[in-house]
């Protein structure tokens, strides 16, 4: 790395899903009625795509197979502005949720759909809700097998939903696939590992945290990694009225305000796509998948 520090592009990375298909709200909105609900993922989504090209910049979209299924015309758009196209999965479910089969399966079938709708190779994978843990030793494995070059699944914090606050900060090949695992930025505050680089954090604590955490993960030679939902930027979205009080706070706080806290953080970079933020640590990665490379991988490896 022979840039200075503070000229370290970050990753910036979306995971495109719609609002009611969050975790916190799985006990009042069943799967099955997934159908009846408003889609508001492309009008968000497309909010964000314009603060990207407004501040000149390109981020990683972690796009689920059934949103890709249903707007196809939004998964080109993303691919079409330059941004690279990822894997949300499938369905969404959580990964210590399923089985080996099942969850190779959805990983699989979601990399086809995306590479079919959009046209561009499909390398990394983000689980739903950072949900690869001692739950689903076989997930990198599994992930491996199905085409993946690399995972951005960890949040490494002490969190009740999810995230080991002992898991490496920094991007590590894990052990039994040697799969490339590149976790969420986590500030190192008095020794306790502050989360600050996205999600309900990012909207509930001042910008500035956003900022330092960011600036101290440049400070330790690795590329700063943040994430968001479109749903984060659409305080206009349905209330999921009988969810639990807790569950509702961290889905609404900050709503109003976070396209603005997002296109000032976005305006003050570098940013880039999470391919290219990492791509020193990508490319044994992308060597060792035998298949050839895809248009563009080429550039990268230079
Ligand atoms: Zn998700």
């Amino acid at each position: 790395m022979t840039l200075p520090a503070t000229h370290m592009p970050g990753a910036l990375t979306i995971d495109v899903e719609e609002h009611f298909h969050v975790h916190a709200f799985a006990g009042v909105i069943d799967r099955a009625d997934w159908h009846r609900h408003e889609s508001r993922v492309e009008a968000s989504t497309d909010r964000i795509l314009r603060i990207f090209d407004d501040a000149g910049v390109h981020g990683t979209f972690f796009t689920l197979g059934c949103v890709a299924d249903a707007h196809p015309a939004l998964v080109r758009r993303i691919v079409e502005a330059g941004h690279e196209l990822a894997s949300h999965g499938q369905a969404h479910r959580a990964v210590f949720d399923q089985s080996r089969d099942a969850f190779f399966e959805d990983v699989r079938r979601s990399r086809l759909t995306l590479e079919d709708t959009g046209g561009a190779s499909v390398r990394g994978y983000r689980a739903p809700s950072f949900s690869i843990d001692a739950r689903s030793p076989w997930a990198y494995e599994a992930l491996a097998e199905a085409g993946y070059a690399y995972s951005s699944s960890s949040h490494p914090i002490d969190h009740d939903l999810y995230g080991d606050p002992d898991a490496p900060r920094h991007p590590f090949r894990e052990p039994s696939a040697g799969m490339l695992e590149i976790p969420v930025t986590t500030l190192l505050w008095r020794g306790r590992r502050v989360p600050a680089a996205g999600g309900g954090f990012f909207r509930l604590f001042p910008l500035a945290l956003t900022r330092l955490a960011m600036a101290r993960m440049r400070g330790e030679a690795v590329p700063p990694n943040f994430y968001l939902h479109p749903w984060e930027v659409d305080p206009g979205q349905p209330r999921i009225k009988d969810a639990p009080l807790k569950s509702r706070f961290r889905h609404t706080v900050g709503l109003a305000r976070c396209e603005g806290k997002l296109r000032r953080l976005v305006g003050s970079g570098p940013w880039t796509r999470m391919d290219e933020a990492y791509h020193g640590w990508l490319d044994d990665a992308w060597r060792g998948d035998g298949d050839g490379r895809a248009d563009g991988d080429a550039a990268l490896a230079g």
